[in-house]
């Protein structure tokens, strides 16, 4: 059974029937490059990885039917995610963003809306993009300034994002505007779903640390924007925002502990006899698996219909540790492969070590979310 036959499967049968789907179909779904590829090969790889899922049934599994999904456990989802990931058939960075935005957009866009772009997301027919942050405005988020004004029949939007990843691929944006004053903080805030081809957008890549132009700057000029685009309530796009950040320190990440399991492991195939220091491979491997035992645990929260919130902060404070831990642990194995080396696989622990030095910052640096755990879980005092 592909799954394609809108009968929701048992948990257990969806991980073995894929796992076999995949294994006949691998020759076919295996990228086309050597190594890790460039950008453009990555995402050209995820949207045929997307597609044949997709097709085949498996990328709907887990998703609500009024999107084009097939119903069922959340937690198919995490599977097929772990699956494609460890068989390195997808960047799981890449791979994250429809766990990031799909959820909230079908919680909060009108029915039709979501009807219609969500299916388009799950086959890779489509990128979106997550335009938040800007360049007065990241860890404060309520003090955003791209400005929407009210017309006739929507909205003309006028501002700047930064760190937008994946702008130039992007052919739509989840967009936080301010609506109301600045004073009015996070009450003023409105939640548009944008066409990136839109007259008026300009997007401009940024090249990471690592050497890849992930990220954008994107412009926005009088941007038009139709008032059917509107996500959740005018002025409660606070409330969009704050349903979307948890899947984005949580659930999204889930397969990134499969990436990391696999690359510990191709670390310590690596590593020269003795190179290796056993206590700090063992401190990183229990990292690891903390990690993954609470990502399974939220995982399985947002399966039983649990809402996410700020208790997401300790998945991701939990990944960017290990995720860090574990490259640390390579240039310290490995150090001249990760310095200076220049054949792939040494470029490869250099990009990923470098990488891993963002796991801190996106999505929330890491000292906000030590702020949001200590004020918001331990009510160790307020914001201010
Ligand atoms: C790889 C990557 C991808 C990204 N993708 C996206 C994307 O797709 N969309 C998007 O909108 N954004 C994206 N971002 C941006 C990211 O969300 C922001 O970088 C992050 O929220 C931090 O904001 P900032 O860069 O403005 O830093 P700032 O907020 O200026 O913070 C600078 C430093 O000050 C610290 N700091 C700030 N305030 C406090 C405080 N109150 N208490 C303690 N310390 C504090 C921070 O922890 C940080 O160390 C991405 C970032 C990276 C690295």
């Amino acid at each position: 059974m592909t799954g394609s036959g809108g009968v929701a499967m048992d948990v257990d049968d969806f991980r073995s029937s894929v796992e076999s789907w995949l294994d006949d179909n691998q020759h076919m779904l295996a990228p086309e490059y050597p190594g890790s590829g460039t950008l453009d090969q990555q995402m050209a790889q995820l949207a045929k990885v997307k597609r044949s899922t997709y097709d085949a049934g498996w990328m709907r599994m887990g998703w609500p039917e009024r999107v084009g999904g097939l119903g069922g456990s959340t937690l198919m989802r995490a599977y097929l995610g772990e699956a494609l990931t460890t068989r390195g058939l997808a960047e799981p960075g890449l791979y994250s963003m429809t766990e990031v935005l799909a959820p909230t957009m079908i919680e909060y866009a009108a029915p039709q809306l979501a009807a219609t772009v969500v299916p388009a997301l799950l086959r890779g027919d489509e990128t979106w993009c997550q335009g938040f942050s800007e360049p007065g405005t990241g860890s404060n988020l309520a003090s955003l300034s791209c400005r929407a004004e009210r017309t006739e029949d929507g909205w003309r939007v006028t501002g700047q994002k930064v760190w937008t990843s994946l702008a130039q691929y992007a052919q739509r944006c989840v967009l936080l505007t301010r609506t109301g004053t600045m004073e009015s903080a996070h009450r003023g805030i409105t939640t548009l779903f944008v066409d990136m081809d839109s007259p008026g957008i300009a997007v401009r890549p940024i090249e990471t640390m690592h050497g890849v132009d992930e990220f954008s700057e994107v412009f926005f000029d009088n941007v038009e924007v139709p008032f059917a685009r509107t996500v959740g309530e005018v002025d409660g796009g606070w409330a969009v925002a704050m349903d979307l950040l948890p899947y984005e320190r949580s659930t999204s990440l889930w397969h990134r502990a499969a990436f990391l399991h696999r690359r510990l492991q191709d670390l310590l195939e690596t590593a020269p006899p003795g190179a290796l220091e056993p206590a700090k491979l063992g401190e990183v491997t229990q990292l690891l698996y903390a990690f993954r035992a609470r990502s399974r645990a939220t995982q399985h929260r947002m399966a039983n219909g649990e809402r996410l919130g700020p208790e997401t902060s300790l998945d991701k404070v939990m990944l960017a540790t290990a995720e860090q831990a574990i490259f640390d642990l390579a240039a310290d194995t490995l150090p001249s492969e990760v310095t200076i080396g220049d054949d792939p696989t040494s470029e490869r622990w250099r990009t990923e070590f470098l990488y891993a030095r963002a796991a801190t910052i996106y999505g929330g640096s890491i000292e906000i979310q030590r702020n949001i755990i200590a004020r918001r879980l331990l009510n160790l005092g307020s914001d201010r």
